[in-house]
């Protein structure tokens, strides 16, 4: 059910150099995006922020990621969604830091968002626990 990719210009996220993602992006979110870094826990801006609707975009390219409405309160420190707009996302195992854990990243332009764990509520059992940083709301 996710619209088009709607970049927020006419740049081909694919196609940036890791310059011109350094000049898109803050220093916070060159490390999270493009570095696979991980905001501090409780520390983003949506850990509780909890709207009745409205969709989360990637911060790199604009692409709808989650629906407000899969947002919940995990507790975890970082904002949980228990389902993903399925062709936004891609995820792959990511064994650093001596952990085995799914790793979730944009379809479009290829930036870290965060992981993805089986202990989720109903009626997926997923848990997307993803950096604020990595996303911006958008209230349409
Ligand atoms: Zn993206």
């Amino acid at each position: 059910m996710s619209e088009t990719s709607d970049p927020t210009d006419d740049v081909d996220p694919a196609e940036l150099t890791d310059e011109e993602w350094r000049e898109r992006l803050s220093e916070e979110e060159y490390r999270v995006l493009r570095e696979s870094g991980t905001e501090a826990k409780f520390s983003g801006e949506y850990v509780d922020h909890h709207p009745d609707d409205g969709e989360y975009r990637c911060r790199g390219c604009g692409t709808v990621l989650f629906e407000a409405e899969t947002k919940y309160e995990s507790g975890c420190g970082w904002p949980a969604f228990y389902a993903a707009e399925e062709e936004s996302v891609t995820t792959n195992v990511d064994t650093s830091h001596g952990m085995r854990r799914t790793e979730v990243r944009c379809a479009n332009c290829d930036s870290h968002l965060g992981h993805v764990f089986d202990d989720g509520p109903e009626p997926t059992g997923k848990r997307f626990c993803i950096n604020s940083v990595a996303m911006e709301y958008d209230d349409e």
